[in-house]
């Protein structure tokens, strides 16, 4: 089945009891038992909800995974894939991830005593120095936040398994219709379906995807054990939201390449971040990797100064965190989403303060050109 028939029927069967074309919001608590121990498999809704399962059937196989669990925020999402991991074990980071996974591994888990290192994944080869006994994980995001830097999913994993450690791919910024980790050998995917999988800007929400029957267990019970579900209502939005992925996702790819390119000649920018320049030191990769290279792009005005003037002078592109949504979303990482970041991390990362990401909309390309030229004079 394709991507788009996939989409718009994995989970979504007509509702039993009515007929419904659309998976109901099941906005209920309990579920009313015919006998002692005689139920339809609901019993309460922290544990099953019906429009929660939909979602998990979904996205499931979207990415092309026998289990899905459905979770609260994406960050949710990552707690409960890394609860796979126990106190005295070690995970390899990637140095470039979402500065939230960063700041659960170093202040959240790290008084639990999960150990962690942080590794530039861009090279696989510098992963074999970072394993030790205890490592049981390798966590990595891929293209990076906000300067776009590609890891070799297969070579990662090649390397990973040969130490017997798992690997998590962070697939937000990609989306299932443009990169399928598990083909390259990632045991499980997370997102942040608040961006791209939901893709409207109107919920938080998070999601695992893997083939494990063991660790799906465990996030299962995890799941409902701590009780960081999707509720009823968003699962019912990201549902909605996936059936349209594959034409947003072409149209995000489309304004991407068209942005990115129109920055590239602008004499005002000095450096424009996004693979699917032929110019990006891992564009082979991406082009082998990815099926597009999606609507994320950051670029380098100079200074905080020209960084402000563009980001005060845009009309339609609306200055605001977040990313994926249909609308373009302007931002300014060193002050914004990388503000908790140390400024000479920042710095080494390549994130100045001049630097602005753009997260490309599907607005008619025109008015999103037009509105970033005339900010940019
Ligand atoms: C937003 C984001 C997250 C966190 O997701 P929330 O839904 O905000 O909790 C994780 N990873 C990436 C790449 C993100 O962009």
């Amino acid at each position: 089945m394709g991507f788009s028939t996939t989409a718009i029927h994995a989970g979504n069967e007509p509702d039993v009891a009515t007929g419904a074309v659309t998976v109901p919001i099941y906005q209920t608590s309990t579920y009313a038992q015919e006998a002692l121990g005689k139920h339809k498999g609901y019993e309460y809704a922290r544990t099953q909800n019906p429009t929660r399962a939909a979602l998990e059937t979904n996205i499931a196989a979207l990415e092309g995974a026998r289990f899905g669990f459905a979770f609260a925020s994406g960050m949710s999402a990552t707690d409960a894939v890394l609860k796979l991991v126990k106190a005295g074990e070690h995970v390899i980071l990637g140095d470039n991830t979402y500065g939230g996974t960063f700041r659960l591994f170093s202040k959240v888990l790290s008084n639990y005593g999960v150990e962690f290192d942080l590794v530039d994944t861009s090279d696989a080869s510098n992963l074999e120095q970072a394993f030790k006994p205890n490592t049981k994980m390798v966590f990595v995001e891929t293209p990076t936040n906000p300067i776009m830097t590609v890891t070799d999913l297969q070579a990662v994993s090649d390397i990973a398994h040969a130490h017997g450690a798992k690997v998590v791919c962070d697939n937000t910024y990609m989306s299932p219709y443009l990169q399928r980790p598990m083909e390259f050998g990632v045991d499980i995917v997370v997102h942040s379906t608040t961006k791209y999988l939901n893709g409207h800007s109107d919920s938080v929400g998070g999601f695992a995807a893997l083939n494990d029957e063991k660790d799906a267990e465990w996030i299962g019970f995890i799941q409902n054990s701590v009780g960081a579900i999707l509720s009823p209502f968003d699962s019912f939005l990201v549902l909605r939201g996936t059936k349209t992925l594959a034409v947003r996702m072409e149209a995000h790819d489309k304004n991407g390449r068209a942005v990115a390119n129109f920055l590239t000649e602008h004499p005002k920018i000095q450096k424009v971040y996004y693979p699917g320049l032929a110019s990006h030191p891992q564009h082979e990769l991406a082009k082998r990797q990815q099926k597009g290279f999606g609507g994320m792009v950051a670029f380098e005005t100079g200074s905080l100064d020209n960084a402000r003037k563009v980001l005060e002078s845009v009309k339609i592109c609306t200055l605001g965190e977040s990313l994926g949504g249909v609308e373009t979303l302007i931002s300014h990482p060193a002050t914004m989403t990388h503000a908790s970041v140390p400024a000479e991390k920042r710095e080494s990362l390549g994130i100045t303060d001049g630097l602005v990401r753009i997260s490309v909309g599907i607005e008619d390309l025109e008015d999103i050109i037009e509105d970033l030229d005339q900010a940019l004079i």
